[in-house]
């Protein structure tokens, strides 16, 4: 009858979100016993126990040991099962492809870096990328591991329902359904994801900001992106495009730089990666006894970031003083974050982490000098977990958030 079909229908979701909570609650706060969970929840015990045993059969979780400190029975204590499976992440940079294979904590069993020409065309891209996913799929097998999911994160706005990258203004790429090709090949469940926003479920996940709900991750490298995390949730917006932080427009007057999204004023070229390597060589105009000049030299290479971090890492007035700027220049972009978000903090990761501890102290000073309030506390603003792998470890963490909130869904491969 349709009356208890509905009753059915709903007692299975009820048990759904109960397995999520559950399962949730043991991954933030392990080891944890079955008492603690049902004393958090506020389910009863028998409840509890029956959750439990359905998260083990279905090895998303396992028992660790006993609790022997309190004064009862000596209690079992549970935690996230790290053998649940293999996750697969993938973080197609704009000049470059990072791929990582981990297990269900979040532990990178095998990973590979392939740097790209951006100019390359899209098929060529996607079939390298494609093949670096069939050897971590070996590499899975290889390690007995059931492959629980494939999670790829893009620099520009996704359609989050149908799995397409809409636009990577620095790419140029419009409108590619990387799900469908990445489902089609490998038979996978695939997830898409902005980097910024991956890389905020990362951090909430597994960084720094696991016990916040309000913060915003904002990832600097060629481009800037900002993962909006508000109330305890992505923010997304009325399209999902919400958190294109780095074409904000910042500058009013005229001769503004052109941004690669093809406006003009925008934060993004003032801030970036480009910024600092732009600063660099118009000091370098005029200073030829830099330390860059001498190692540009003894290696025969352009200028990249890791020569002006090396340079840095030895006292270099250019190196630090341009980094200094474009600090202050991103700590702009931050002051108005704070403004508009009032966030319990702002994380710094992506491609530029690798020169983050010479930006944050110029971020710090020119967010907080240029914020509104100077009577509540303002923004903390640190550095990711992850540094570099923010990203990378976003795409992974798309898909294990996706199990945790639908823990009976899961599909092996
Ligand atoms: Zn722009």
């Amino acid at each position: 009858m349709p009356i208890q079909n509905t009753t059915s229908a709903d007692q299975a979701l009820v048990r759904e979100l109960n397995l999520s909570l559950v399962l949730r609650y043991i991954h933030n706060e392990a080891p944890v016993s079955r008492a603690q969970i049902a004393h958090v929840t506020g389910l009863n015990k028998s409840t509890v126990s029956s959750l439990v045993e359905e998260l083990l059969k279905r090895k998303l979780i396992h028992e660790t040991g006993t609790n022997s400190g309190g004064t009862g029975r000596p209690a079992t204590l549970l935690e996230i099962n790290p053998h649940a499976g293999g996750i697969i992440g993938v973080e197609l940079g704009v000049d470059f492809i990072a791929i990582a294979l981990t297990d269900f904590t979040g532990n990178i069993l095998w990973r590979q870096l392939t740097n790209v020409d951006p100019n390359d065309a899209q098929e060529t891209i996607l079939a390298n990328t494609i093949k670096l996913t069939d050897k971590s799929i070996e590499v899975c097998e290889e390690h007995r591991l059931d492959c629980l999911g494939l999670g790829l994160s893009v620099p520009g706005t996704v359609d989050l329902e149908r799995g397409l990258l809409v636009f990577a203004p620095n790419l140029q790429w419009r409108n590619v359904p990387l799900r469908k090709v990445f489902s089609e090949h490998t038979g996978l469940n695939v997830y898409v994801e902005n980097d910024a926003n991956a890389a905020a479920i990362a951090e909430h996940l597994f960084g720094v900001a696991r016990k916040s709900n309000d913060f915003i991750f904002v990832v600097v490298g060629i481009g800037i992106g900002g993962g909006l995390f508000l109330n305890g949730n992505l923010y997304r917006g009325k399209d999902g495009f919400a958190g294109e932080i780095g074409h904000t427009p910042i500058v009013a007057e005229p001769y503004q730089i052109l941004c690669h999204c093809g406006k003009r004023g925008c934060w993004e070229p003032y801030a970036n990666q480009g910024s600092i390597i732009q600063r660099v060589q118009t000091r370098l105009e005029n200073k030829q006894d830099s330390i860059i000049a001498f190692i540009l030299e003894k290696q025969n290479a352009p200028l990249s970031m890791s020569i002006i971090k090396q340079a840095a890492d030895e006292g270099d007035r250019e190196s630090l003083d341009s980094l200094a700027e474009t600090g202050a220049a991103l700590g702009l972009g931050f002051a108005g974050l704070i403004d508009i978000f009032n966030p319990e903090k702002i994380i710094l990761g992506g491609p530029l982490s690798i020169v983050g501890k010479y930006l944050l102290p110029a971020i710090i000073e020119t967010a907080t000098s240029h914020s509104f309030s100077d009577t509540s506390p303002n923004a903390e603003i640190l550095l990711s977990s992850f540094e570099t792998d923010a990203v990378l470890l976003g795409a992974i963490s798309i898909v294990v958030d996706d199990i945790l909130s639908n823990p009976t869904y899961v599909e092996r491969r």
